[in-house]
């Protein structure tokens, strides 16, 4: 088989699904609400199956080898009207620079990607304001890790960071679909554009970071932990770029992208509380303790419900530490991300547990108010 000889990207056989932001729970309210919002259902519902076909080419992507996944992205970019300079870039190790490298694209509320070439990495604002907002969002998030962590990209490679805006018309989602990210305009009535908040965009280049990392497998508590860790970094991608220490934040993702003051997708700080009785997607219903934690079949067990309980550890850590989140609490859980050793593909909370307890005590010393933070954070969410 071809696929033997050559060196594999991506050297595992597990699923790749869709990781989105907006959960299954929150559609199925949707699609259940028996109101006369049919308009919106029927795009919800033809959402649900878009997943599936989005699954099923992240799947098929998986299994390609890194030659192979080279001419599909040549194939693509040449779709897009990419020019040949950039294409002889992405073919050379790209290593080497330490600058993101950016890449937006629109669908043209078409299904086509990556679509047509809106900017380039060093190229002026497009008229364009959602192209504009992610290549700044991927900025940021492409900063936080370069910056704090010393990584250069999603693989640690100076891997481009692609992204489609205007995907489909209305469409409520925005994905990392194993190789870029995706995001729909929004309904305008219950979402707006997925590029809305900057937090959206550090999830998703978040999740081709554990695709390269610890892989988590998308499903139970290693999923929920995938899910957290998205979430964790995107929050501490808003927080940089707002310059805001843990108090002045307000641990909040997609703020933005629910219409309305009051609502948001999912709360770091006080999970359950992100939207209550929202008159299209009822209550959040993410506990915040392993008390409540619960199997949702719709949600591959439920890793965006769960995630709420490690996503908290990490808040009360952080502000028990105090200053910035990323300081300190991000270099401890981005070292665990990365430990492959103590973080398996189907890790466990207390395996996450072990491997922040671990980190930090290298980093900072058992004995360590930070150590000690950790260790309480983990303990008050019942891990
Ligand atoms: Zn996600």
């Amino acid at each position: 088989m071809m696929k033997e000889t050559f060196p594999q990207l991506c050297n595992h056989n597990h699923r790749h699904p869709v990781q989105g932001i907006i959960p299954p729970y929150m559609r199925l309210h949707l699609i259940s609400d028996e109101e006369n919002k049919m308009k919106i259902r029927q795009a919800h519902l033809g959402d649900f199956s878009l997943d599936e076909e989005i699954r099923a080419r992240r799947q098929a992507y998986a299994k390609l080898n890194s030659a192979e996944k080279l001419l599909l992205a040549s194939q693509q970019f040449k779709a897009g009207g990419i020019s040949k300079s950039i294409l002889q870039t992405i073919a050379a190790d790209p290593g080497l620079l330490p600058q993101p490298s950016r890449l937006v694209y629109s669908a043209e509320n078409g299904q086509s990607l990556p679509g047509k070439i809106i900017r380039k990495e060093g190229s002026k604002p497009s008229k364009d304001t959602d192209a504009d907002k992610v290549y700044d969002s991927a900025g940021a998030t492409w900063d936080l890790y370069y910056s704090v962590f010393g990584r250069n990209s999603i693989d640690n490679k100076g891997m481009m960071m692609i992204q489609t805006v205007h995907y489909l018309k209305n469409y409520d989602n925005a994905f990392w679909d194993g190789k870029q990210m995706i995001y729909g305009d929004g309904d305008g009535k219950i979402f707006a554009s997925f590029t809305s908040d900057i937090d959206i965009t550090g999830h998703e280049l978040t999740h081709g970071v554990v695709q390269y990392e610890c892989n988590l497998e998308y499903k139970d508590q290693s999923g929920a932990l995938n899910e957290s860790l998205a979430d964790v970094f995107g929050i501490m991608v808003k927080q940089k770029a707002l310059n805001q220490d843990v108090t002045a934040a307000n641990w909040l993702i997609g703020e933005n992208v629910v219409i309305g003051e009051q609502y948001a997708i999912r709360s770091l700080k006080a999970p359950g509380t992100a939207y209550v009785n929202h008159p299209d997607l009822g209550t959040d219903p993410q506990p915040h303790h392993m008390s409540g934690y619960k199997n949702d079949p719709d949600d591959n067990g439920g890793v965006h419900l769960n995630s709420g309980i490690p996503s908290h550890a990490f808040y009360l850590a952080a502000v028990d530490v105090g200053g910035f989140a990323w300081e300190k609490l991000g270099k401890v859980w981005y070292n665990a991300m990365c430990n492959r050793d103590l973080v398996p593909t189907n890790a466990t909370f207390a395996d996450f547990k072990n491997a922040t307890l671990t980190e930090s005590t290298a980093l900072f010393g058992a004995e360590d108010k930070v150590t000690a933070s950790i260790r309480n954070a983990w303990n008050t969410v019942g891990v």
